[in-house]
């Protein structure tokens, strides 16, 4: 990866830099607040140490939305209670790094639980046999707590995550971050980039004014060298459960995810019902994967998560 920036000022010095985000040539420049606010210049003896801890985890899995409330962190749960469900001897850990906003300890019904901090690191909480969560949720006093944290505290943060939680052996690792493509995507990425990202899954829904946001996530994977495993579009049909008439809650007026991925060369790895159940199972904490194991939305994510494991055996082509 360079680091000097595809659009970078004259005189840039460079991403890797001391002088990244300080010098008078970033003045003005759009990325001198990402630059300046932490992610570490030069290499950073933590990138050794986060390989080393997660040498045992055989795919790191980013999951990425453009906006907020199109079902990231539902997806991210869906998809762990699947992959630990449908491949029951692997083992499935779950990283919340939603800093801002972490839902997962709620959504997967475990909040209010401790971690524990040992010789070994921080212990995750077990959801099931072998599926794993750590939250930054789990460490505040207050769900408010983390709100007006500022970049460099959010990312020594995210740092901590990725050095010091004792995951054991993983087959999966699912990365939750916060919508859009913020300092703690830059912070996920460039500490992962010595241990290896298997790639990106970007959750959607069908509208146009969601897609337009999917477009510039899959281009900064682009710019940052993530591969992006595939696209999930969610609550793209709704199905009445009494008279089963299909409705469009949010309509695909330009071809929703399935025309984006043909025109931006990416995999779409399914599309998710709306279900008013699932959300209610996604509120309680309950798992819906075990609970409705015929509905169509597990049918779907079914496909999904057959598409994730092909995605992440295949050989990579760069
Ligand atoms: P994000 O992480 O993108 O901000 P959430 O996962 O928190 O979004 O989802 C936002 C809301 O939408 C939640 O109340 C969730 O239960 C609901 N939701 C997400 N996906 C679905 C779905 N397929 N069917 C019904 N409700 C859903």
């Amino acid at each position: 990866m360079s680091s000097v920036p595809e659009n970078a000022p004259n005189h840039c010095p460079g991403t890797q830099s001391e002088d990244a985000g300080k010098a008078s040539a970033c003045a003005g420049c759009p990325n001198q607040n990402i630059c300046a606010s932490g992610v570490p210049a030069g290499p950073d003896p933590a990138l050794e140490i986060i390989k080393e801890r997660l040498a045992n985890v055989k795919h790191k899995i980013i999951i990425l939305s453009g906006k907020g409330g199109v079902g990231k962190s539902t997806v991210t749960s869906l998809l762990g209670h699947a992959l630990a469900k449908l491949n029951p001897d692997a083992n499935v850990g779950i990283l919340d790094a939603d800093i801002c906003g972490p839902s997962q300890p709620r959504v997967l019904g475990v909040s209010g639980e401790q971690v524990h901090n040992s010789g070994s690191g921080w212990s995750p909480v077990y959801v099931t046999d072998n599926l794993s969560l750590m939250s930054i949720g789990f460490l505040l006093a207050s769900p408010d707590d983390a709100v007006i944290w500022r970049g460099p505290k959010k990312n020594g943060m995210i740092k901590q995550f990725l050095s010091e939680v004792d995951w054991g052996d993983l087959d999966y690792l699912l990365i939750d971050t916060p919508p859009g493509t913020s300092d703690e995507h830059l912070s996920v990425i460039q500490y992962l980039s010595a241990a290896g990202v298997s790639g990106a899954v970007v959750v959607t829904t069908p509208q146009e004014v969601a897609l337009l946001d999917v477009r510039k996530e899959i281009q900064f994977c682009q710019k940052v060298g993530l591969p992006v495993l595939g696209v999930v579009e969610n609550m793209s049909l709704f199905v009445c459960p009494n008279c089963q008439a299909r409705s469009e809650i949010f309509p695909a007026t330009t071809g929703g995810a399935r025309a984006l991925c043909a025109a931006l060369g990416a995999r779409l790895l399914g599309a998710l019902p709306l279900d008013p159940l699932l959300a209610r199972c996604c509120d309680s904490g309950a798992d819906f994967v075990a609970e409705l194991p015929h509905s169509p939305a597990v049918l779907a994510l079914r496909a999904i998560v057959a598409e994730i494991v092909a995605s992440c055996d295949r050989p990579k082509s760069s």
